[in-house]
């Protein structure tokens, strides 16, 4: 069977290579001029081992599974891995309900994860600033660059093609088959194929429209800002410190992760984007604010989140305030320490009604199987979602959808 994937980002890398070595003839379509040049290529670079997430969801299942086939593909390709662990600290006795809360949906998701006390915390990270925490050993961090890298050559390897440059516009199916309408350097190109699975990051759900998938969520495109800590302060930090999510804001809280390639990471906060690839205040794209705009989810959210919202732009704004957030985690770390890191936009859909989808999202259309929702931790559990994608494709060629 011919197959045409979206994205060369690691869900779709990862898709890729598993239809490959079953023996698909595979064809990776990427915009850009090299893989995992957004969101895969922009994170933090961890290994989340499975503990935030709704018992029973995709996330959950498919992230905890994940953990261990990216640790393991890693180590087994030669790819920078580490299995370093990380704390999650309460700060004040006003977290410490979070944090039961945390340590019992490790135990519903089967996640190893062990109460510890504050001297036993500094153990691991001695500047540590908490009244208790969890330590959770299965978090790992690496290379996403890397492992993408060997994905690629494994589709390579196995007779793929990945066609860079090169942007899927939009598809039609007959009964014989899809032809899905690329353009690119050569112009423009309609290419056959018996089905396609479409990773398309933060332009999943107008991709899916322009394929005539039905979904009713609108990609809103979240900036993460980074600092990298100087190389003296970095020494304070051996390995991943978190704070307790709030639940109301799961991806809301900046950390400290020490990077595989070394040096430690400090944020990302959130901040609305005004472009779906605007990696800094300055990239605005009137398209793609019209789309978020024109979205009622936008505004059931934004009202809802006025408060915590401003906090985050306020935060955008100023070094100083971000070093406050970090100064929580670990005290003395000051605005001086601080050096700006490149920025990561994530793909979050948000429902109609303002809600966050919280579970990885997947549409189908004939033929075709879409990503709708894949944010974090969708790097470490790709090669998961890849398994799934396929299987829900095959489902719908027997079916006939
Ligand atoms: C700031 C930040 C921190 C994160 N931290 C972590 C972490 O530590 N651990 C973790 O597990 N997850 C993390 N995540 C989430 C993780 O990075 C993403 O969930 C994952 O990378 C999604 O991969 P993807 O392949 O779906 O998307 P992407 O990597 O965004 O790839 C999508 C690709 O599709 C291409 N594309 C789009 N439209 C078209 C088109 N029409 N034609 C051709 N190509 C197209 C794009 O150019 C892009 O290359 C983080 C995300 C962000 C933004």
């Amino acid at each position: 069977m011919k197959v045409v994937v979206v994205g060369a980002g690691i869900v779709g890398l990862a898709t890729a290579a598993r239809l490959a070595a079953r023996g698909d003839e595979v064809v990776v379509v990427e915009k850009e001029d090299d893989v995992a040049r957004h969101q895969t290529g922009r994170n933090s670079g961890v290994i989340h081992s499975g503990l935030y997430y709704r018992p029973g969801s995709l996330k959950a299942r498919l992230g905890r599974a994940g953990a261990e086939s990216m640790s393991l593909f890693a180590r087994e390709h030669g790819v920078a891995v580490e299995t370093c662990g990380k704390l999650v600290v309460a700060v004040d006795e006003g977290e410490r309900a979070r944090l039961d809360v945390l340590a019992e949906r490790a135990v519903a998701n089967g996640v190893p994860a062990r109460r510890v006390s504050t001297a036993e915390a500094r153990e691991h990270e001695p500047e540590v600033s908490c009244v208790a925490a969890l330590r959770v050993e299965s978090t790992g961090i690496v290379d996403y660059r890397g492992v993408c890298g060997v994905l690629a050559d494994q589709v390579r390897a196995a007779g793929g093609r990945l066609r860079t440059g090169t942007r899927v516009m939009g598809v039609t199916h007959d009964t014989t088959g899809l032809r899905v309408q690329v353009t690119g350097r050569d112009g423009d190109e309609m290419v056959r194929a018996d089905a396609m699975v479409a990773c398309a990051g933060l332009y999943a759900d107008r991709l899916a429209r322009t394929c005539g998938v039905r979904v009713d969520a609108r990609i809103v495109p979240f900036r993460g800002e980074y600092f990298e800590l100087t190389p003296d302060a970095a020494e304070r930090v051996h390995g991943l410190i978190y704070p307790v999510p709030d639940p109301r804001f799961p991806f809301l809280g900046v950390h400290l992760t020490r990077m595989v390639h070394g040096g430690v990471h400090a944020g990302p906060n959130a901040v609305l984007a005004l472009a779906r690839e605007g990696y800094t205040w300055r990239d605005v794209s009137l398209r793609d604010l019209r789309d978020e705009l024109s979205w009622p989810g936008l505004w059931r959210l934004g009202a809802r989140n006025l408060v915590p919202g401003a906090r985050e732009v306020a935060r955008s704004a100023s070094r100083r305030l971000f070093a406050a957030s970090l100064a929580r985690l670990v005290p003395g770390i000051g605005p001086e320490d601080l050096v700006p890191a490149p920025a990561g936009v994530r793909a979050q859909a948000l429902a109609r009604d303002g809600s966050l989808v919280d579970d990885f999202l997947i549409a189908r259309g004939p033929r075709q199987v879409h990503v709708i929702n894949a944010p974090s931790p969708a790097a470490t559990a790709s090669l998961e979602i890849a398994r799934h994608l396929v299987d829900e494709l095959d489902r719908g060629l027997v079916r006939g959808a």
